[in-house]
């Protein structure tokens, strides 16, 4: 609606508009849609009529638009029920169509603009500020066991290759871990420094491995004792994910609402709580289907291309102070200070900024 005709009907948009006062009539926008599109902000009496055409409020734009999906949604889930017993008829078909609920068509972070941007020095800080659940859990049991076992070294060695590091960098990251474990250089060289190679393309049919996605790591490859691989909101037991959680200072409230999305079987959801509250927001604004994704979004939002929420609260104090014990703990060779790394953080975040 352009400004001339709000402000001719200005009277009109206030009375027939709750929530909204006068000056808020003229700061808001207004669409003018058909009377069917509205057709329950009409029977609630919540917008203004005229002419057959409804005037909706920005802030009641959301009702139209879903409206408007849930029509197309039904109509298209009509038309596929109806076809699908001649697609499963299809021996071709068949397969796709049983992968489709499981496969992701996202970005697979195979390309990574960001190749070499990240120091090693800086990975136990940002493990704790920005990776996902399970990599936080696969970097802090190589921490502290020196080794992880090949469903772990897969699925964190392509993170890792996702978030930037370089394959001179994921030799010299792994080979260090494992050698003050009980592997010697000699044996690390020969047996796991062929595999790290593998997943850079650079051994066997030389392919170019992308890092795993959520629904990868949910669905297939479960850990066994002495694995930490995996999604922890899928594979922990409740009562241990619960004292994880209680470790990060998550506060209790935000502890029952995850194990309530994971009771529902929804991982994801409850990862994507998790990130809302260490990063201290209320919606975190996009929908999570990746480690990497989760990663990069943190980056972003740390860097200042979000708003973080107004009020912090103490437990989000106290969850920062732990964070930074425990990246110290963490990273038992004092290789740089706490200080040092989080302001090489801030130049990496900003890097992340650019899209
Ligand atoms: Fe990792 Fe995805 Fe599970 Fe989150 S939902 S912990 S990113 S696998």
């Amino acid at each position: 609606v352009s400004e001339d005709l709000k402000t001719e009907l200005a009277n009109e948009l206030w009375a027939s508009t709750p929530g909204l006062s006068l000056s808020k009539v003229k700061e808001q926008m207004f669409y003018k849609v058909g009377l069917a599109d509205a057709v329950d902000l009409f029977r609630t009496r919540r917008v203004f009529i005229k002419d057959g055409f409804a005037y909706v409020p920005f802030k009641e734009i959301d009702a139209i638009v879903l409206n408007n999906y849930r029509t197309k949604l039904s109509k298209a889930l009509a038309l596929t029920a109806r076809s699908l017993p001649s697609i499963q008829s299809d021996e071709r078909l068949q397969p796709l169509l049983n992968h489709l609920s499981h496969s992701y068509v996202g970005p697979d972070y195979s390309v990574q603009k960001n190749t070499g941007k990240i120091s090693l020095e800086q990975i136990d800080a940002l493990s704790v500020k920005s990776f996902p659940l399970c990599m936080r859990q696969l970097h802090k049991a190589l921490r502290d066991s020196h080794h992880l076992r090949h469903g772990g070294r897969m699925q964190y060695g392509l993170f890792l290759k996702g978030i930037g590091l370089t394959l001179e960098q994921a030799l010299e990251f792994w080979k260090k871990e494992f050698i003050r474990g009980k592997v010697d250089a000699d044996k690390f060289d020969k047996g796991y420094a062929y595999s790290i190679r593998h997943n850079y393309g650079k051994e066997g049919k030389r392919t170019d491995y992308t890092p795993y996605s959520c629904m990868k790591i949910i669905m297939s490859n479960p850990p066994s004792q002495g694995d930490y691989h995996g999604c922890p909101f899928r594979h922990s037991d409740p009562e241990l994910l619960k004292q994880k959680l209680q470790s990060y200072k998550i506060p209790p409230s935000g502890i029952t609402q995850i194990l309530e999305l994971v009771k529902g079987m929804h991982y994801q959801l409850a990862c994507q709580k998790y990130f809302e509250l260490t990063h201290e927001v209320d919606d975190i604004g996009f929908s999570l289907n990746h480690p990497n994704q989760y990663f990069t979004e943190s980056q972003r939002l740390l860097s200042g291309g979000r708003e973080p929420k107004k009020e912090l609260s103490n437990s989000g104090n106290s969850q920062q102070k732990n964070n930074s014990q425990e990246s110290m703990n963490l990273n038992s060779t004092p290789t740089s200070s706490n200080t040092t790394a989080d302001t090489e953080l801030e130049g990496l975040e900003a890097y992340f900024t650019e899209d």
